[in-house]
């Protein structure tokens, strides 16, 4: 076992999926654009398109008079900063770190959308912070994996990989041989797919699994 723990951001530490929701609030109150509208918001983001297409449907819904590109830039600006850490989050990486742990976070959103997210100190319990932008790979690519190790000192063998995307965070992690667990949120697991290490609904149940680990 190595007491080493890769983290994603989105959807694993911080609730961004529940900021979506409270932008589309802010935006309905401010517009005044009712339960409706709410309503057509919300039903938009399960539409399989592109946010482009997204933003523009919800500019022609309401007659919005910015373009899609500026509606976008509002989302943008908002949506970070009304994301929120998941409860324990930051007093359980304290702990994490008092137990001899090495703790990374690696994430393929860029350092601008991401910044803002982390907020109460987040960013300063992690030996290593990684942002997408700042390196040629993404997650799952085995290579960045490999460099976030290296630049905490440490290696892959026996280490964790935890987060909510099967695709990016439990494939990449368990295919250089790390330790994952799945942060489901409740979601299921699909027949014949990937199966990961562990699934836990929240993030609150991965540390005891840790401290628990030999
Ligand atoms: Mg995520």
């Amino acid at each position: 076992m190595n007491r080493f723990a890769i983290f994603d951001l989105d959807d694993t530490l911080v609730d961004s999926s529940g900021a979506v929701d409270r932008w589309f609030i802010e935006l309905t109150e401010q517009r005044n654009l009712g339960a409706a509208g709410l309503e057509f918001l919300r039903a938009e983001q399960q539409r399989p398109v592109s946010p482009q297409e997204s933003f523009q449907a919800i500019i022609d819904q309401f007659g919005f008079t910015e373009s899609p590109d500026e509606l976008r830039s509002i989302f943008l600006d908002r949506v970070p900063r009304l994301s929120r850490t998941f409860d324990g989050v930051l007093d359980s990486l304290r702990e994490l770190r008092a137990r001899g742990w090495r703790t990374a976070l690696l994430t393929n959103g860029t350092e601008v959308d991401q910044q803002p997210k982390m907020r109460d100190g987040l960013g300063d319990l992690f030996d290593v912070v990684c942002f997408a932008d700042d390196e040629p790979m993404r997650k799952p690519d085995p290579e960045i994996f490999r460099l976030v190790a290296d630049r905490a000192g440490t290696g892959l063998d026996g280490a964790w990989m935890i987060g909510d995307s099967l695709e990016h965070d439990i494939a990449g992690g368990a295919a250089v041989g790390m330790s994952t667990i799945w942060v489901s949120g409740g979601r299921p697991l699909q027949d014949g797919g990937l199966i990961p290490g562990q699934v836990v609904s929240s993030v609150a149940e991965v540390f005891p699994l840790l401290h628990a680990a030999r």
